[in-house]
């Protein structure tokens, strides 16, 4: 994967845009209830982790439960890692029983959200507690052994945001069948290429899911997919619209009649530590997604651990937080952070079935005023769609309940983290930006809130046990401030395993770049006070007469412009600089190309052009800026620069569109040229 232009990454010598002198504390109110309330806590329990990282990770793994403890912490033998050796464990028992067995018993666990809004003007909302999810997962669980599924059986999940998927997962987890969660908005062809890759014996879906005021047909799009798909027996249908669905005797079965034959009773199967848990494939941002195994032990204790800690939950504290992390289960995040971190935490988790535009921009504002949510988890590419949208939706609402913002998925340009700071946070709340990937399982780098403090566009300091560096291609750390790769010294409880079916390429893709290291394919700079600033994919990193720029870097440079929503930046063959640079740029709604004359937008061409010399150097000026009214993303939500690079270079894309979101960005993006 690695090209040559990962040896020597990013400016060294181009001012930075990213005003590192901007850094803001801890709240002290904050800090005084936290879990961890202060540096000097958090460091030398960092110190501590760092000297011994066997014996701090058995210490968290101890406040799970194990049916049998691990004989040995870590078995390492790169890049293949054991952890918790010989310890058996449920990750079902773990967030479910555990709580409902305990005085949490009548907590709520999720509160579930509908999209539409009824006839008399309200949503439809489902709350659980954790003794009805108990009750719940054991029958779902056993509907699912009433067909067969055994404990290493994949089983594919294509459903929207329901409890039930949430229940889905955490049946399978108990009886140790391997799920395969595959986003609810692919295409057949896509769920077909999953569940072959893994072989799944059956897949759990719905007649249809609501998106944006639509109906979305999942049950449809499944039969379309398995038409190619041998190796599945049974499909299961939850019932959500009651939209009329085709059903195959024999095959298809709905979710209700099983679950009403079932037995209330399903012991949680104790699981080796290292037993499979779930098969998820990454974003495609950069190629074709990878399809990473995750196992069990490591992973609970990862996701456990980094939730108590970055999202501040299970704190004595605060008992009724109630925590929203916007991400789809579709994707890690969904996983990690909707449903494996705060429910071991005994956490109460809501869900919000539908888009944040509908059926207006204020969506999202009302429903955490509806519910006082107190800490919110959601991605740059939202919060950019938020400032697009403007600040009228957000003052609309109270907000007071937030106690704590998060956000993941790509680099926040500082200009929108200042924004998510003021706006919606109200300067009030910690932001804590979390560095991780499909591959680490959990969190990585991210602030720990009442501890470290922030500054905006850096995910800050790693977390408890991690030692990330920046390195060059030989493996050899740079110097504080400048750019390299960003890799991970040493192995982690929540790492995959391996890529489903090829170990050789997980091998390869991962532990080959940078010797004795696992190499995440991000550019990163680490500050004089040892703070992680990611730039960028490695493979982005534009080269300017020599000069090395992170995609970040001049992006955030174009969003701090006051008529710029979003933008995307990438390189293009130039015989006298090596590359030019090319920039993809969203407007704000009043500036958009309806909303101006040609001229208006030629000049405003040239303005960027030139503030971007002044921000960063001329070696940044932008050769060419393309206005257009949308970027290309993947379904996740990031920005796909390989696909604008290959515009920019031949004019036209080959590359792998499988992820894509909206197909129409492309012939967009091809007018973007003439205007
Ligand atoms: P693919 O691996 O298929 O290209 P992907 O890398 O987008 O897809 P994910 O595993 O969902 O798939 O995303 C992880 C990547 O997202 C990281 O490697 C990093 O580039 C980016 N990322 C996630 N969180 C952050 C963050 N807080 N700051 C900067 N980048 C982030
Ligand atoms: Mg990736």
């Amino acid at each position: 994967m690695a090209s040559q232009s990962v040896t020597k990454v990013l400016s060294q010598d181009l001012e930075s845009t990213l005003r590192e002198d901007r850094v803001f504390p801890p709240p002290p109110e904050f800090a005084a209830a936290a879990n961890i309330p202060s540096l000097e806590a958090y460091e030398s329990l960092y110190a501590r982790s760092i000297a011994d990282p066997e014996s701090f990770w058995a210490e968290a793994a101890s406040e799970l439960h194990w049916f049998e403890k691990w004989t040995k912490v870590l078995d390492w033998n790169l890049p293949n890692a054991k952890w918790f050796v010989d310890g058996k464990i449920n990750l079902s028992y773990n967030c479910v029983d555990r709580h409902a067995l305990s005085d949490r018993a009548n907590k709520t666990a999720i509160i579930w959200e509908g999209e539409p809004y009824g006839s008399d003007g309200t949503s439809q909302i489902r709350k659980l507690t954790y003794a009805e999810l108990h009750a719940e997962v054991q029958k779902f669980a056993n509907a699912l052994k009433s067909l067969g599924i055994k404990k290493g059986d994949r089983v594919a999940v294509y459903m929207g945001m329901t409890p039930e998927l949430a229940i889905a997962l955490l049946a399978c987890a108990r009886i140790g069948a391997i799920h395969s969660v595959i986003f609810g908005g692919f295409a057949a062809n896509a769920i077909a290429d999953r569940v072959n890759d893994s072989q799944c014996v059956a897949i759990l879906t719905q007649d249809t899911s609501y998106r944006r005021g639509a109906q979305i047909q999942l049950k449809k799009t499944v039969d379309e997919a398995l038409a190619n798909t041998p190796s599945v027996q049974h499909v299961v249908v939850l019932k959500r619209s009651g939209a009329e669905v085709a059903m195959q005797q024999g095959r298809d079965h709905w979710w209700h009649d099983l679950v009403a034959k079932a037995d209330p009773t399903c012991l949680a199967e104790p699981l080796d530590s290292e037993d499979p848990l779930y098969i998820l494939y990454t974003s495609g941002t950069t190629g074709k997604p990878k399809g990473l195994v995750h196992t069990t032990g490591g992973y609970a204790v990862q996701t456990y651990l980094t939730t108590k800690y970055v999202f501040d939950l299970g704190n004595p504290n605060h008992p009724d937080d109630v925590y929203w992390c916007t991400a789809d289960i579709g994707w890690v995040t969904g996983h990690s952070y909707v449903v494996y971190g705060p429910l071991q935490n005994g956490a109460t988790v809501l869900m919000y079935e539908g888009a944040p535009n509908h059926p207006d921009f204020s969506r999202f504002w009302k429903i955490i005023d509806d519910h006082r949510v107190t800490i919110f988890y959601t991605a740059p590419t939202a919060i950019r769609a938020f400032i697009k949208w403007g600040n009228e939706h957000v003052e609309k609402h109270g907000l007071d309940s937030l106690r704590l913002l998060g956000t993941v998925g790509e680099p926040i340009n500082p200009e929108s983290w200042m924004w998510y700071r003021e706006r919606v946070g109200q300067s009030r709340c910690p932001i804590v930006d979390t560095w991780w990937q499909t591959e680490t399982g959990a969190i990585m780098i991210a602030p720990i809130p009442g501890a470290v403090p922030t500054k905006p566009g850096s995910a800050t300091r790693p977390f408890f046990g991690i030692q990330p560096e920046v390195v060059t291609r030989e493996g050899d750390p740079v110097p504080a401030g400048s750019g390299g790769l960003l890799v991970i010294r040493k192995p982690w409880p929540s790492m995959a395993r391996t890529i489903y079916g090829d170990h050789e390429r997980y091998q390869k893709t991962y532990w080959s770049d940078v010797p004795g290291c696992y190499f995440t394919g991000d550019g990163a700079r680490k500050d004089a006070d040892g703070y992680y600033w990611l730039m960028g994919r490695v493979d982005d990193v534009l080269n300017v007469s020599g000069h090395r720029l992170g995609t970040m870097e001049v992006e955030s440079a174009l969003v701090a412009h006051p008529k710029v929503a979003e933008a995307a930046v990438v390189g293009r063959p130039d015989d006298l600089k090596g590359q030019a640079v090319v920039a993809f740029v969203t407007l704000e709604s009043a500036h958009n190309s309806a909303a101006t004359t040609p001229e208006a937008l030629a000049a405003l061409k040239e303005e960027l052009k030139k503030w971007v010399s002044k921000e960063i150097g001329s070696l940044a000026r932008p050769e060419e800026i393309r206005f257009t009214d949308a970027l290309p993303k993947t379904r996740s939500g990031k920005i796909m620069r390989r696909l604008l690079r290959e515009l920019a270079t031949h004019g036209t894309i080959q590359g792998d569109t499988t992820t894509l979101e909206d197909f129409q960005v492309i012939a967009k993006l091809r007018e973007s040229e003439e205007g």
